[in-house]
């Protein structure tokens, strides 16, 4: 009840496309009746959680923020929000997003942009002399409202997606925790599809501990997603102590990124000497080919997206024209209506990407650049290094007026620097928040660790935190 107060409390944040009140309730009652009689279902039993809105529920309206999939109501739960259901975890809403999650600010979305909580802090409210209606901050995205949602205490964890950082970059933005799980330990069955080669399901949470308990329950493998894996055997719980000497940590110096704020480079610098101060060995190490990221993530995207989007033909899902001189002329009339400019222009490319003459000098290109920077990160990792440690974003968040008005598209494509090489691998990566910004913002951090590793990657974090 009071997460859905909160959520009422809040609705000027946007962070929520559908409040699931009448079944939060039932649910919640079922759990507490549970509770009473000291059979609990587990850790999560009656803990409320939010799931960003391209993640499948059945009988609840599963919209992606997009014209073409509004009154959509999958008759079907996503796997991960299945497996959370089980363990008597209460689903009390659907967060924002960008359209089709192709975004880094939860700004393109069919329901508005998502305002990111700390934009209503006293600190930072002291500090700016225009009024909270015209001067607030980005979210990040595209799992924006999920990262919303648990900043301001309407959910205890959300689920978001990360196909080049949507989890990440919100969490960090927020200030809260975000984790990225190793490419296949949770399955994507039921998460509508951006790039399928990459698209993990993400955690946000309040802790590095909760994130933990929620991939325990998430992980392994379904039947229904042939790309799953079998999760490694883990314990209960994170270790409480362990010996932070016996970790190598590497700083990528290729990740001193043009436009790096100089608060970020300073908490990256913070806490570099903090693991040496504490005795772990700190190291610079190069990722060479992480300057070619951006744009082979692009390429790669775009052709995934135009063979992906070619299932909205206005037959099967959501929005169909009322067009219908032809079936030729019923597909673009719906289509035209259905996607905003963000996701038709990743259409062309990526259609553009794949003609025969074209198909050589770009697709094939990326996917051989993609295995480069694969390779960068394995060689990393087999001198050594047990995690890296980067900056999640360039700077803290900015202000939505500033993000609209720069070209947009350079802005948020620049913003996936530092996540995008990791999900281009498949590697676990989290983002842990580490202190405030000098405009009382939140800075997070990300830790990458090696595949499957994800349990010491968050044993480093909680370390960290
Ligand atoms: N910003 C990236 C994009 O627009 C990543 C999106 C994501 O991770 N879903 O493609």
């Amino acid at each position: 009840r009071k997460c859905i107060n909160q959520i009422q409390r809040t609705r000027y944040l946007n962070a929520f496309i559908t409040i699931t009140e009448e079944t939060a309730m039932e649910q919640a009652q079922r759990a507490h009746n549970r509770l009473r009689t000291g059979k609990p279902l587990g850790p999560l039993d009656g803990i409320p959680f939010s799931v960003k809105d391209n993640f499948c529920t059945e009988n609840i309206e599963t919209t992606c923020a997009s014209s073409m999939l509004k009154g959509y109501i999958p008759p079907f739960n996503a796997t991960v929000v299945q497996k959370l259901l089980d363990q008597g975890a209460v689903l009390v809403g659907k967060t924002n997003l960008d359209e089709f999650a192709m975004g880094s600010g939860s700004t393109d979305g069919v329901f508005g942009p998502v305002r990111n909580p700390w934009s209503y802090t006293t600190l930072y409210r002291e500090q700016s002399t225009e009024d909270p209606d015209s001067d607030w901050l980005i979210s990040g995205g595209s799992s924006g409202g999920s990262a919303a949602a648990v900043a301001s205490l309407s959910s205890f964890l959300a689920l978001g997606s990360d196909t080049g950082g949507s989890t990440r970059n919100p969490g960090s933005l927020c200030g809260v925790v975000a984790l990225k799980p190793t490419y296949g330990l949770l399955s994507r069955h039921g998460l509508i599809p951006l790039v399928n080669s990459m698209d993990v399901p993400g955690i946000m949470t309040r802790s590095v501990h909760d994130a933990a308990t929620v991939l325990r329950i998430m992980q392994g493998r379904d039947e229904r997603d042939s790309t799953t894996i079998q999760a490694p055997s883990t314990p209960p719980s994170l270790p409480e102590h362990f010996d932070i000497r016996d970790i190598r940590v590497g700083i990528p110096k290729e990740y001193h990124a043009l436009g790096l704020s100089q608060d970020t480079l300073d908490q990256w610098s913070r806490v570099a000497t903090m693991f040496e101060q504490a005795g772990a060995q700190v190291q610079e190490v190069s990722l060479p080919h992480t300057q070619h990221s951006i744009v082979c993530y692009h390429v790669l995207c775009c052709c995934e997206v135009a063979s992906n989007m070619a299932r909205f033909d206005g037959l099967e899902y959501g929005h169909r024209s009322t067009v219908d001189s032809s079936t030729d002329a019923m597909y673009a009339t719906t289509r035209h209506e259905g996607f905003n400019n963000v996701v038709r222009r990743r259409i062309l490319s990526g259609n553009y990407f794949l003609l025969k003459s074209n198909y050589d000098r770009y697709f094939v290109k990326a996917q051989q650049m993609r295995r480069l920077i694969t390779e960068d990160f394995t060689n990393v990792f087999r001198s050594g290094i047990d995690v890296l440690l980067t900056p999640t974003t360039l700077s803290d968040a900015v202000r939505y007026s500033d993000f609209i008005q720069e070209d947009n598209r350079t802005r948020s494509a620049q913003e996936d620097i530092f996540t995008q090489p990791v999900n281009m691998a498949g590697l676990p990566a989290v983002t842990i928040p580490t202190a405030l910004s000098c405009r009382g913002l939140p800075i997070g951090l990300q830790l990458i660790g090696q595949t499957l590793q994800d349990w010491k990657l968050l044993t480093v974090a909680h370390w960290m935190e």
